[in-house]
């Protein structure tokens, strides 16, 4: 089969969170079992080009036709870790994708709708004819919309469009400008409320809700978010249209890139281990306590790595780094958020705390911290008040790290808790709690902790049975073939 992957991210090179590893993970997946995979990006200033290789044109002079006139595009190819990648570059003065960073901006659904008609005028003009296009978020959301209305009468046909959601908070709201400028116009007709009008605000554009409307199927991110979307408001106003869509529309809970993230060879960690030697993950502890300037001790070390946003908690993280200081345990923190508020109370609270050698607070992205951080610490908590997959805590597991998690979204299908889940006692991993409170992540704490000390064979055998699950791309990759399939056959 072949496929094209269309998206605003693709680990590493262009990575701001989960969306990215799904995107490079899946591609690796299905190239692995034999089918033809393209990734198409846009070129961004900002992107770590030290992990393409093989950088050229691919394609001099993309006409893409834009707001009554034209954009010229470059092009460009290059394997990204054996990835088969295309970089599209806009020669145009609102220089869509050269601002310094990925997001932010007051016309980034400009800026992604034309990245989405970009990404299908290539397609066109190449002879691309993918069997099917799989495309993220609302990024990438008008694509479907645009190969339906625009492009199919062009000669592209046969193609369907798998479109996945991978955080419904964030959906694309604009106006119908992106209508004129993308070539579409009749917003009486794409505005309307049963394609893109937005169910909240009626004078709106949704983009994602065309993407949901259009595309032959619809995932999320996990089975569970899936459940949530339609019926809580965790769908953020698209319950409605996604019940309306129910027949097309599932969750697939991501998948761990097993190379990328392997304790055994990971080149990011001081001391590989697996799960025949766990007694080795101590190296990483030291290493960290080394480099975060942690004291040494007998004492469990509790780990956050993710985005600073309100969706991963901040309240009950911030709550659960006192609470560890207050029951002799250590607490490292790596995020950064997208609010310059939320950053700043963080760096505030990195002051406050700064003469404490029990916790460490580093507010940045740096991939090679959050691999020593995963391998090194005891627990990781995430208390997020939603969260449609979550990578982290099936990174933590693989690590011999154990979650302690709210029972939410993709984190419910993933951590099970040692004292109260429903599977056997050999199949629990990790701690859970139910609501998002302060009381919640106090009690999961202190039962982990409790563990920790007064039980360590029991909480070894916790860490093995989390070491023991497959979290890979193995079980996913075959779903989303069966997706791909059912679309190209219906
Ligand atoms: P989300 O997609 O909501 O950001 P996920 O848990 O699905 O959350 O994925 C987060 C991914 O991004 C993980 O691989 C995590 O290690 C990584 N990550 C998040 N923040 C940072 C950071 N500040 N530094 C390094 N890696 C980070």
């Amino acid at each position: 089969m072949f496929v094209v992957m269309v998206a605003s991210e693709c680990a590493p090179v262009a990575k701001v969170g989960g969306l990215a590893d799904v995107v490079f993970g899946l591609s690796r997946e299905l190239e692995e079992r034999g089918h033809s995979v393209e990734i198409i990006l846009p070129k961004y200033d900002c992107m770590r080009t030290e992990h393409v290789v093989g950088m050229e044109v691919a394609w001099h002079d993309l006409w893409v036709p834009w707001a009554g006139d034209g954009i010229h595009c470059t092009v460009w190819f290059g394997f990204v870790h054996g990835r088969q990648c295309y970089f599209i570059e806009p020669h145009s003065s609102a220089h869509f994708f050269e601002r310094g960073t990925y997001y932010g901006f007051w016309d980034d659904p400009t800026r992604f709708t034309f990245f989405s008609k970009a990404a299908l005028q290539f397609m066109l003009d190449s002879g691309r004819r993918p069997d099917v296009i799989h495309t993220h978020d609302w990024q990438t959301a008008l694509l479907p919309v645009l190969l339906f209305e625009m492009y199919a009468a062009a000669g592209m046909h046969d193609q369907r469009v798998c479109h996945t959601v991978h955080n419904f908070a964030h959906q694309g709201i604009t106006n119908e400008y992106v209508l004129h400028a993308s070539g579409l116009h009749r917003p009486e007709y794409f505005g309307a409320q049963d394609r893109m009008g937005d169910d909240l605000d009626h004078h709106a554009i949704n983009l994602m809700k065309g993407g949901l409307v259009y595309a032959n199927f619809i995932t999320t991110v996990s089975p569970s978010h899936a459940w949530e979307a339609r019926h809580t408001d965790l769908g953020c106003g698209l319950g409605h249209t996604l019940h309306r869509f129910q027949d097309k529309f599932g969750g697939v809970i991501n998948g761990l890139d097993y190379d990328m993230w392997n304790p055994a060879i990971d080149p990011h960690i001081a001391h590989h281990f697996d799960a025949t030697c766990i007694d080795d993950k101590a190296g990483n502890t030291k290493a960290l306590r080394d480099k975060l300037h942690l004291r040494e001790g007998r004492r469990p070390v509790i780990g956050y790595v993710g985005r600073l946003d309100t969706q991963k908690g901040l309240h009950l993280i911030r709550h659960a780094l006192f609470f560890a200081l207050h029951n002799d345990a250590q607490f490292v923190l790596l995020g950064s958020g997208s609010h310059h508020g939320i950053n700043e109370d963080f760096w505030h609270l990195k002051q406050t705390l700064h003469d404490n050698r029990d916790c460490h607070l580093w507010i940045g992205y740096d991939e090679d911290l959050a691999h020593l951080i995963y391998a090194g610490c005891d627990m990781l908590i995430m208390p997020s008040l939603f969260e449609p997959c979550g990578l982290s805590q099936m990174i933590a597991l693989r690590y011999g790290t154990v979650p302690v998690v709210r029972a939410v979204g993709g984190l419910k299908d993933t951590v099970f808790d040692w004292d109260h889940s429903d599977l056997p006692r050999d199949k629990r991993n990790g701690f859970v709690f139910e609501h998002p409170e302060n009381e919640g992540v106090d009690s999961a704490l202190r039962r982990a902790l409790g563990l920790w000390r007064n039980e360590p064979k029991l909480f070894r055998r916790l860490v093995e049975q989390g070491m023991a699950y497959d979290y890979s791309w193995k079980d996913p990759a075959g779903h989303y073939l069966a997706i791909y399939d059912f679309i190209r056959h219906k």
